[in-house]
């Protein structure tokens, strides 16, 4: 589902993207913020135009996310407008990257402006994708963003905990009534291989992937293991997706993902 025509005439810079799928996971340090990443440049190396814009004013992800010189700038003659950081033929924009790690302390109605005004003023050019790291929760400020902006899909993040599982189901309803298609959960932290026995962990056990496909009838699920290397690349601002090499499974697996 494309912006619709008379929502993206307000929209600024939005209205050359295509598609914007929301990547949220209603509870935070799940993973959703290394999913929406790499899942990001992921879809880039199919060929397709992304951008991520990390929308979490509070707790900006994507600065740590991607080792980057650059600053931000504005075109000479439109000051109005901010060109993102391109990063691996990546569009990318958070609000860490404008507030020098400043903490924010803005009440909710004043983050829901500022992120939108992030967003429709920089220069996303024509996108294919957008990818949308919200901010965990399903309160106001997620309510607000995604009333407002015309996102195509949702993507939920979990991991296999009965405490994050109750979470997604407000997340999942909350896209419902705001008529987003969920199309796929990502169950983080699913299992780990022991590096001295070689075999398939669950510290977590099954988790409630299946009762949620049934549920809400979500057409993809899939699982991503506990690896160290997921903590150590994102720690040094090095996606996964980009720094192992092509072959690994966790590259192939994300590439399942970006194809679905
Ligand atoms: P969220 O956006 O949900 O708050 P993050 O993406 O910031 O979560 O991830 C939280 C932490 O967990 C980060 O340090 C990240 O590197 C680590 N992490 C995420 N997924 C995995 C994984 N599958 N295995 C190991 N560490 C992970």
């Amino acid at each position: 589902v494309a912006p619709s025509e008379q929502k993206a005439k307000d929209m600024g810079h939005l209205k050359g993207v295509k598609n914007i799928v929301a990547v949220a996971s209603c509870k935070g340090g799940v993973g959703k913020s290394t999913v929406a990443v790499n899942l990001a440049f992921s879809i880039a190396k199919l060929g397709y135009k992304v951008g991520i814009f990390d929308a979490d004013i509070y707790g900006p992800s994507l600065p740590t996310l991607i080792n980057f010189k650059s600053h931000l700038e504005s075109p000479v003659d439109d000051p109005k407008t901010i060109l993102p950081i391109v990063y691996a033929g990546v569009k990318c924009m958070s609000y860490g990257f404008v507030s020098n790690n400043k903490k924010a302390v803005f009440r909710g109605p004043i983050v829901s402006s500022l992120t939108q005004q992030l967003l429709y003023n920089t220069l996303w050019e024509d996108l294919d994708y957008l990818i949308l790291d919200t901010p965990p929760g399903t309160g106001d400020i997620q309510i607000t963003l995604c009333q407002e902006l015309p996102i195509s899909s949702a993507v939920i993040v979990t991991t296999p905990q009965k405490l994050s599982f109750v979470d997604v189901l407000k997340g999942i309803e909350m896209f419902d009534d705001l008529k987003v298609p969920t199309i796929a959960v990502v169950e983080n932290m699913s299992y780990y291989i022991c590096g001295n026995c070689k075999e398939l962990h669950r510290p977590f056990g099954l988790g409630y992937k299946s009762m949620l496909m049934k549920q809400f009838g979500i057409q993809n699920s899939y699982e991503i293991p506990m690896h160290s290397d997921w903590s150590k690349y994102s720690d040094m601002g090095s996606p996964v997706i980009l720094t192992l090499p092509e072959q690994s499974d966790i590259v192939q697996q994300f590439r399942i993902i970006a194809e679905d």
